[in-house]
């Protein structure tokens, strides 16, 4: 199996950059280029050669790097075809079910729209990781600009349905203010306490909390977890359908 190397790094106010290396195959992925500065510096740290950037969707935070990056790297750039016209740079749009090869890794296109109309996710089955961008977030999901509730869930559970172990790693972070949010929709979740409080021992020593898996958030965050009986009881919403809760406990989250 072709090894996957990963560095995290946060930019901007509270931006991810993600970068990803197959050093056999010479090929350096920028998962999203919210600033050029920022990505060219963890690149000349890590001593890594840009070749490609993989775009999740149009927004200013992932797309603002695309030009200055391909201008010094003549790096090759991937994004959502629904809104190619709006990411800067572009060379292959994508869709759901599109898979290309990186290196030796295959990777998967995932549509997830909801936050913007043409929002994608790349999923890496052999290296065990997605890519999310503003889909989902740990403890958390993203705003629902551009779609309804209801294309955000069906999006949402798309990224549920892949292995629990599964590394996700997402465009900000959000999980301590996501964590307080949760704790008023479950504040009987064990499992969401105990995170919690993990949560603010990382930020309060500057760490990350992100990557996080499937299995971790199906257990923990409120936006994947309509079906708990106590979120149902608590939002008054027994026996609503899914998407329904979900949409609730995404105002909510809004007017928090
Ligand atoms: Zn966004
Ligand atoms: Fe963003």
């Amino acid at each position: 199996m072709p090894k996957l190397e990963i560095h995290q790094f946060p930019c901007l106010s509270d931006n991810f950059g993600v970068l990803i290396r197959d050093a056999e195959a010479g090929v350096v992925a920028s998962i999203d280029a919210p600033d050029a500065k920022a990505v060219a510096a963890a690149l000349a740290t890590q001593g890594w050669r840009l070749t490609h950037i993989l775009t999740t969707h149009h927004h200013g935070d992932h797309t603002g790097g695309n030009l200055a990056l391909k201008g010094e790297t003549r790096c090759t750039i991937f994004g959502p075809r629904a809104e190619a016209a709006k990411v800067p740079g572009i060379d292959t749009a994508l869709g759901d079910g599109d898979a290309f090869k990186l290196g030796g890794h295959e990777v998967r296109v995932l549509d997830t729209p909801g936050h913007t109309a043409g929002h994608i996710s790349y999923w890496i089955p052999s290296a065990n990781v997605a890519f999310v961008g503003d889909t989902l977030f740990a403890i958390g999901c993203g705003r629902v600009i551009e779609g309804n509730h209801e294309m955000m869930w069906h999006s949402l559970q798309k990224l549920m349905g892949l292995p629990k172990e599964t590394a996700i790693y997402c465009g900000h972070e959000y999980t301590q203010a996501n964590a307080r949010f949760a704790l008023t929709i479950e504040p009987e979740n064990e499992a969401l306490q105990k995170r919690a409080k993990a949560v603010d021992q990382m930020r309060a020593t500057g760490k990350a909390t992100l990557p996080t898996t499937i299995g971790l958030e199906l257990e923990t965050n409120p936006f994947l977890r309509p079906d708990s009986p106590a979120i149902q009881k608590r939002l008054g919403m027994a026996g609503k359908p899914a998407w329904q809760i979900f949409g609730e406990i995404r105002e909510r989250k809004n007017r928090s």
